[in-house]
């Protein structure tokens, strides 16, 4: 466990140091890893380079096969990980089980994908020609992943990049770096991935993950986090002319029409903002409800909000479980304290025993307060008002979304209102809730999905 992966081969890290991992509800030490540093990731791609040429040359069953076995390792450890990853991120059972689910899918899917079609016929330019377009790997991949949902987040990219040919170095985060990284490696080793297609470098973001995000001998380097680290990263590759893709967080909101179903929209915070303590990047922290609706709506949102259980997940029937360190515990409350001592008012919640939080309610927040203008990424509902429909929907625009939901009792006016929404997802009168779809880009539109829930289903 306290090992990292280069080339098929657990090891001690260069610097022969490890560190430890903690459960998150109780503090216990679940193990160690290793601190992995600039030697590490340098063998890491020199390894990787050499393995993915004869990797992609590999018959696409080959690779196929090869994560159907990964998926197969992963299916018969199911019970563990899922436990693993409650302990190491703080998740209840759901979130674990969803997010063990969703990494083991994925692979299956990259496995299927593998096998697909790689191309296109195109029409021929010139006369007498045959045009063809394949798709082809990039290369090796650094790939650097946050906490949350450590093991999908990376089975998300490490499972279509192998499919297609390409090799991994991946560094997971410090604060999951078992079921974010080691256990990749150990389905890696077990379905026979030949030496050097994933390696696994774990370690600190400020020497692991610096010293890959850096390093020039990345075809691509792949981020997942927050906007801190992300536009550091980008900012330092632009100035070394490197390719980078983040996915960065979102400032997600509610946004209550004049005519919405306060219980219907309260019902889906518990999901859409409450759940795994708001420590998400689709969590919506922002309400922006019409102002004559304020009142109804904080009645629903108390009453339902005032249902949830906080404690140990491990312990029994929880719907919330710890925040993920000390560090964010403050942070979160040190936003709440702010939006108090600014005017907004505690309508549920507000206070903490241990990384316990508790589910929270504030009103009278203004769209100046550091509570709305951040990403809480706590379990932190701010109550905003705004005049009308049209001001509610600017005022969610005003920052970038990733996830937002409408809620109108009338389907077609919140479909509408979704159009206008610049959020890569939107749900009316539903959050969270995956359809089966997921943001893309193709280049030059931008894709919405948009999720209908009938009233009467809810
Ligand atoms: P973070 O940005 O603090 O860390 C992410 C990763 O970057 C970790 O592995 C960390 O070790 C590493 N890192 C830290 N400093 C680095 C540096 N200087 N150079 C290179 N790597 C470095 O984010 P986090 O706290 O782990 O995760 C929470 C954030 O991630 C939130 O903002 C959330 O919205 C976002 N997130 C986004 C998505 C998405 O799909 N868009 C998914 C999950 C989480």
């Amino acid at each position: 466990m306290n090992t990292i992966y280069i080339d098929g081969v657990f090891e001690r890290a260069a610097c022969g140091q490890t560190a430890t991992v903690t459960e998150k509800a109780t503090g216990a030490i679940i193990g160690r890893y290793g601190l992995g540093g600039a030697r590490d990731v340098d063998r890491a791609v020199v390894a990787a380079r050499a393995a993915q040429i004869p990797w992609a040359a590999l018959a696409a069953p080959h690779r196929s096969d090869v994560l159907h076995a990964m998926a197969g390792h992963l299916e018969s450890r199911f019970e563990a990980l899922v436990e693993q990853s409650m302990r190491e991120t703080g998740g209840v059972r759901s979130k674990a089980e969803d997010e063990v689910t969703t990494g083991i899918r994925q692979l299956r899917i990259s496995a299927v994908q593998a096998c697909e079609a790689h191309g296109d016929v195109l029409a021929p330019y010139k006369h007498n020609k045959l045009s063809l377009s394949r798709a082809v790997p990039i290369g090796v991949i650094g790939v650097i992943t946050p906490w949350n949902y450590p093991m999908n987040l990376a089975l998300r990219i490490i499972a279509p990049a192998l499919a297609f040919g390409n090799s991994i170095v991946l560094k997971p985060s410090e604060l999951t770096p078992l079921i974010g990284g080691h256990v990749l490696a150990e389905a890696a080793a077990a379905a026979h991935a030949p030496n050097g297609v994933l390696n696994v470098v774990t370690g600190t973001g400020a020497d692991a993950g610096h010293a890959l995000a850096e390093h020039s001998g990345l075809d691509l380097l792949d981020f997942t986090g927050g906007h801190t680290v992300g536009r550091a990263i980008a900012a330092s590759a632009a100035r070394g002319g490197r390719e980078v893709r983040l996915e960065l967080g979102g400032n997600n909101a509610f946004v209550l029409l004049r005519d919405a179903d306060p219980l219907i929209a309260a019902r889906c915070a518990l999901h859409g903002s409450l759940a795994f303590q708001g420590q998400t990047c689709i969590s919506a922290s922002r309400h922006i409800v019409v102002a004559d609706a304020v009142e109804d709506y904080l009645h629903a949102l108390t009453t339902v909000v005032a249902t949830l259980r906080v404690g140990d997940p491990m312990g029994g029937d929880v719907d919330l479980g710890p925040i993920v360190s000390t560090t964010q515990r403050d942070r979160i409350h040190a936003l709440v304290q702010d939006a108090i001592q600014r005017g907004a008012h505690v309508v549920i919640g507000g206070g903490f025993d241990g990384l316990f939080y508790q589910p929270t309610v504030l009103t009278g927040v203004t769209p100046d307060m550091p509570v709305y203008t951040e990403e809480v990424f706590g379990p932190v509902i701010t109550i905003t008002a705004a005049a009308d429909d049209d001001e509610a929907i600017a005022m969610a625009n005003a920052h970038p979304m990733m996830m937002s939901s409408v809620f109108s009792t009338d389907q077609i006016r919140g479909l509408i209102a979704a159009g206008r929404i610049t959020a890569g997802e939107v749900h009316v009168n539903d959050a969270f809730a995956r359809h089966g779809a997921d943001s893309q880009r193709d280049g030059v539109t931008r894709r919405q999905w948009i999720g209908l829930t009938p009233i009467a289903a809810r």
